[in-house]
């Protein structure tokens, strides 16, 4: 009995997007297969170590890739975890992704705008994962059965709005995916993907780090059962042998990612407590990175065996944009994340990492000045975070920060080259936060400021208006609002006489809106600006909390 179902509608839009590709590196869809089948192996040894019970094989775990020149077909097969019909409708009919509707909203921008290179990077950055097959495939089968169950499911498109679902009773555990290829690309000998020595290149190419044996049309010659890949993890070899290609690639396994990484970073201790890291920073923020449900991008692994994707414990929640793996010594392969979070070991490695990355950031920040700023541009929002929830590390944080200030249009400053530009008789760091940067130019607290020649940090992103009540002082020197109650520019100026009877009229007539009406130095051009008290909240955090309905 063969079914027919639509893909949801985010789903349909991304494979016409596939399938009238536009990005250049097609042979990119099967390091996608291929990552998807690893995935798949490292789930199924797991599942068995968890649980001794379900029937589930794994004596030869292993990734096949089977041409066939006459059919013009590819296939990738694994004896992995494979799905259940209802997985096969919700990860494959459907994307799950977090931050899908976003991305197609600014794909439908760069479309409208005319831009292909735009729309190519989207996808880049977005990955796109099982679907970029339907970029050289006019039609894709895949037959998958659930390890542990009986019954597998059939599934097939061309990619046009609907696909097929058939069961079948007697599939082998794991996925096996057919690749129908476009009749073009036949001609493109070195983008032919049904002649093995184009497959056995991009397999060298993308997917040699992968620790699954990869064989290549087995049992047709002698010695087709051994691995086209040299099946290394990357994180144990010496640091030189590695290169930067190789992590490029292993990284784009881990995050899911099409891009390179900004920065790879590596850690390893020895003793009692051994592990090595391989951890990398992204070159843009993820699409889920201020999403409820956003991931955190570190794998844990013990003795090279897979234990779990995005493990929280490893990571701050503000750092959660590092991606990569932890390979832990000493571990119970069945630890649970409860358990995780308790762990001595799994402390003092986060410890590290932590320490790590910030240092990688400083050194960024003092050596590499352009690649420091890509990285703050697209992350410094979420390292800001960190401000409030990592005491211990306040002032490391604070020292990679950057912010907009009225120094510079365009170039944000440090606090270090904010001190160090502060005029005699300036004591005190001054910002003001808001919504927009012309709206805190604009504002009548910054008149005074300007008219002493003191700067001030223009803080417009919402995470500012939390920090800066945590943070009161950088190496020093406190850090104070221009919003915000008394503020002391050290002015001798005699309080003018005669305003009393105005101060109290105007007092009376606003006594439901203000606290009171005073007279002030800090205005030049101004009539009358409203300031808080010292421990009110900002102008802009009301409104946060009213929008939350607080
Ligand atoms: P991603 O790998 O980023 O999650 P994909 O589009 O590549 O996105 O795959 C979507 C989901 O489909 C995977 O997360 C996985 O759950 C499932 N999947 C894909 N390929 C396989 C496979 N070979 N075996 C088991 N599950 C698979
Ligand atoms: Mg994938």
């Amino acid at each position: 009995m063969t079914e027919t179902i639509e893909f949801q509608a985010e789903a349909r839009q991304l494979l016409q997007l596939m399938i009238h590709s536009i990005y250049s590196d097609k042979d990119v869809f099967l390091r996608e297969l291929v990552s998807n089948a690893s995935d798949a192996l490292d789930k199924v040894r797991l599942a068995s170590y968890v649980d001794k019970d379900v029937a589930v094989e794994t004596d030869d775990l292993h990734i096949e890739l089977v041409t066939d020149a006459e059919q013009r077909t590819l296939t990738v097969r694994d004896n992995g975890i494979g799905m259940t019909r209802e997985e096969v409708v919700d990860l494959i009919g459907t994307i799950a992704k977090s931050g899908t509707a976003e991305m197609l909203a600014k794909m439908r921008e760069a479309e409208s705008a005319g831009s292909k290179e735009q729309t190519a990077e989207l996808i880049g950055q977005f990955g796109i994962g099982f679907y970029s097959s339907f970029m050289v495939a006019e039609r894709v089968e895949m037959t998958t059965r659930k390890a542990g169950t009986a019954e597998g499911v059939h599934w097939e498109s061309t990619g046009e709005g609907t696909y097929t679902l058939e069961p079948v009773p007697d599939a082998p555990q794991g996925t096996a995916i057919t690749v129908h290829l476009k009749p073009e690309d036949a001609e493109d000998a070195l983008h032919d993907y049904a002649n093995p020595d184009t497959v056995r290149r991009i397999v060298k190419r993308y997917s040699d780090f992968i620790t699954w044996p990869i064989r290549l049309n087995p049992g047709e010659e002698e010695g087709s059962q051994e691995p086209i890949n040299s099946r290394k993890a990357l994180w144990a070899r010496p640091q030189s042998d590695v290169t930067a290609e190789e992590y490029a690639e292993f990284y784009r396994h881990v995050s899911h990612d099409w891009q390179e990484p900004l920065e790879t970073m590596r850690l390893s201790a020895e003793g009692t407590f051994e592990y090595q890291a391989l951890l990398f920073l992204p070159s843009h923020a993820p699409m889920d990175l201020f999403m409820r449900e956003h991931k955190r991008g570190v794998q844990l692994y013990v003795k090279r065996v897979f234990v779990m994707d995005d493990c929280e414990a490893l990571v701050p929640e503000y750092l959660r944009f590092v991606k990569g793996v932890v390979d832990a010594q000493d571990l119970s392969l069945n630890v649970s994340r409860e358990i995780l979070q308790q762990d001595r070991q799994i402390q003092m490695i986060r410890k590290r990492l932590v320490r790590k990355v910030l240092q990688t950031i400083a050194a960024m920040q003092e050596n590499e000045p352009e690649k420091y700023a890509t990285f703050w541009r697209e992350l410094g929002r979420a390292v800001k975070e960190g401000l409030l929830s990592d005491h211990d590390n306040q002032k490391a944080i604070l020292d990679i920060c950057s912010f907009p200030s009225t120094h510079s249009a365009d170039e944000p400053t440090t606090l270090a080259a904010y001190k160090q530009r502060m005029p005699e008789g300036q004591d005190t760091i001054y910002y003001a936060t808001g919504d927009s940067r012309s709206g805190l130019e604009n504002s009548p607290h910054l008149e005074a400021f300007r008219a002493k020649g003191y700067e001030v940090l223009l803080l417009t992103d919402p995470v500012d208006e939390v920090w800066v009540d945590v943070v009161t002082e950088f190496d020093g020197t406190p850090l104070a609002s221009v919003a915000k109650g008394e503020v002391d520019l050290g002015d001798e100026t005699e309080t003018p006489e005669g305003f009393d009877d105005l101060l109290s009229w105007m007092g009376t007539e606003l006594a439901e809106e203000v606290k009171e009406v005073r007279l002030s130095s800090r205005l030049t051009t101004s009539p009358a600006c409203l300031v808080g008290d010292p421990g009110d909240l900002t102008p802009t955090l009301e409104k946060m909390y009213r929008a939350m309905g607080q």
